[in-house]
């Protein structure tokens, strides 16, 4: 007899858009094959957990019938697109994001009809439609040696060395933490709004492994511009860069930032160009990035509203008097909503007539929702956590189980140092790889031995700094006695408006190691 085998389902969502009849699927079958929560991801998507091997053709099958898909959320491929979630529909700029991020997943998904015959029995299903542009865009072959595979024309035989990751936004939003993604191309828009081109970064990648100095995390590196109708064949060419040129002999350098590391970017870009066949552009002035959660009720542009609910450590379920899950069923249901999840795993349910604003709220509220962010904990509302146990293979530590527990203690200390009124980024992960993005964190937590995590400083609250390793193995109960002389010193010596990664910048580990090593504990 065959084993109970259990599988996590992680769906494919450009932009992290869910239609209602998605979600209320997923509702369902969460309940019937999984383990009755649902997991909103840090790519945008939903992870479904406990799916046992037997009822995995029933719920993908459920999935994709109900305007849904699986493909290529995981593997050696493109991963799911993310894009600012905020549904502003008096701002072009941000329609255009959605509509790219849909394209380009679309242009590097894989053509296999293997995912179809195995799910469904072969059988066709209707999907959107794809633009015509991306179809050609795919065809187009240049260059027969770029894209040999007629079936495969990007990925060919062998797929990616790795996974490879995109993102879009447009210019001074990170939502989307934009320097942690292989690709990220800015919207670029001229005054009236139209979209002339896109900024592009590559090269970078959050995933490490403890004790091998070879593996880092990276930020992504500006490339250049390239004008609209280029951004396909340019997306194309650095698919096929990181193709031919990513290390296949070792996965834990296989991904693309270890060739922008290696090569530097002019060596990059100049690959790149000789498979895109024109130069790139010099990289366009931006304004300075700022990360926005767009939690709580505001306009979407239009008349109607939208609502971002604060999603603690992304985990949708019914808990004693905290029903989320109920909360979101009825509210989907009853008003027939789109969702769309957020790069910080929250949820904004949009297209919100402002007459239904009350009875949405009440709904909320009758479920234990809190609606107002102000009324969130901001260690809580601004932090992560990744699955970790018991649901993740590569887990070493526990991490969405016990970051409450630990941003309880770090709130107790920071009122008890009288420093309450400070926002600090925390992230965690149950092993390296990263998920939860901790190394971008102002303090990040990284499992490393049972109860035991790797402590990252640095980080910036807009994420656009780097972390970096302060300490490496911090057993989780001496957690008061390590922080604390930290948190004085930084109260002591803090520049007005700096944040706590900032302050761990610019003063530098061997200051705060000295500091550390003479402070007499309260
Ligand atoms: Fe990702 Fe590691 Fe967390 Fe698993 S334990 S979810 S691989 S960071």
């Amino acid at each position: 007899q065959e084993k109970d085998y259990q599988f996590m389902l992680r769906t494919r969502n450009p932009g992290g858009f869910i239609p209602s009849q998605l979600y209320l699927t997923l509702d369902r079958l969460s309940e019937e094959y999984g383990n009755k929560t649902l997991r909103v991801t840090t790519r945008q998507g939903f992870q479904m957990h406990g799916v046992l091997k037997k009822n995995l053709k029933a719920a993908i099958s459920a999935i994709v019938e109900n305007m849904g898909s699986t493909l290529g959320a995981c593997g050696d491929l493109n991963r799911n697109v993310m894009a600012p979630p905020a549904p502003f529909k008096n701002r072009p700029d941000y329609q255009y994001t959605w509509e790219y991020a849909n394209n380009i997943a679309d242009l590097l998904k894989p053509q296999t009809g293997a995912y179809y015959e195995i799910w469904l029995d072969g059988e066709k299903v209707i999907s959107a439609e794809e633009a015509p542009e991306v179809k050609a865009a795919r065809q187009n072959n240049k260059n027969g040696t770029l894209f040999p595979d007629k079936e495969e024309p990007l990925y060919g035989e062998h797929y990616m060395p790795r996974k490879f990751k995109c993102c879009m936004t447009v210019p001074g939003d990170n939502s989307v933490d934009i320097y942690t993604h292989d690709v990220t191309l800015v919207v670029m828009t001229n005054e009236s709004g139209e979209l002339e081109g896109f900024n592009i970064l590559a090269g970078g990648g959050l995933g490490r492994t403890h004790n091998k100095e070879e593996t880092f995390p990276r930020m992504s590196d500006p490339i250049g511009y390239v004008d609209k109708a280029d951004v396909y064949d340019v997306i194309k060419a650095i698919v096929a860069t990181q193709r031919d040129y990513g290390d296949r002999t070792d996965r834990r350098h296989a991904r693309m930032k270890y060739l922008l590391e290696d090569w530097g970017v002019d060596k990059f870009r100049t690959q790149v160009e000789d498979y895109f066949g024109k130069s790139i552009q010099p990289f366009k002035p931006l304004p300075e990035w700022k990360y926005q959660d767009f939690l709580g009720w505001q306009e979407q542009g239009d008349g109607k509203l939208f609502i971002g609910i604060s999603v603690e450590n992304g985990r949708i379920k019914d808990e004693g008097s905290f029903q989320l899950k109920t909360a979101l069923r009825k509210v989907v249901e009853q008003f027939d909503l789109p969702m769309r999840l957020t790069p910080n795993h929250n949820v904004i349910l949009y297209e919100i007539e402002p007459s239904q604003q009350e009875d949405i709220n009440r709904i909320l509220h009758e479920h234990g929702i809190i609606s107002d962010p102000e009324e969130i904990d901001p260690l809580t509302r601004y932090s992560m956590a990744c699955p970790a146990l018991p649901t993740c293979g590569l887990a070493i530590t526990e991490s969405e189980r016990i970051l409450p527990k630990v941003i309880d203690r770090i709130r107790t200390l920071l009122n008890t140092l009288e420093m309450g009124e400070e926002k600090i980024v925390i992230r965690m992960t149950g092993c390296p790889n990263g998920c939860a993005r901790p190394y971008m964190a102002e303090l990040g937590f990284v499992g490393i031995t049972p109860e035991t995590y790797q402590i990252w400083l640095g980080g910036d609250p807009n994420q656009t700094q780097l972390a970096q390793a302060y300490q490496d193995k911090l057993p989780l109960e001496n957690l008061e006695t390590f922080l604390e002389p930290l948190f004085v010193y930084f109260k002591q010596d803090k520049t007005p408006e700096e944040s706590f990664g900032q302050f761990c910048q610019r003063v530098g580990f061997d200051a705060l190691r000295e500091f550390s090593s003479t402070y007499q504990l309260e």
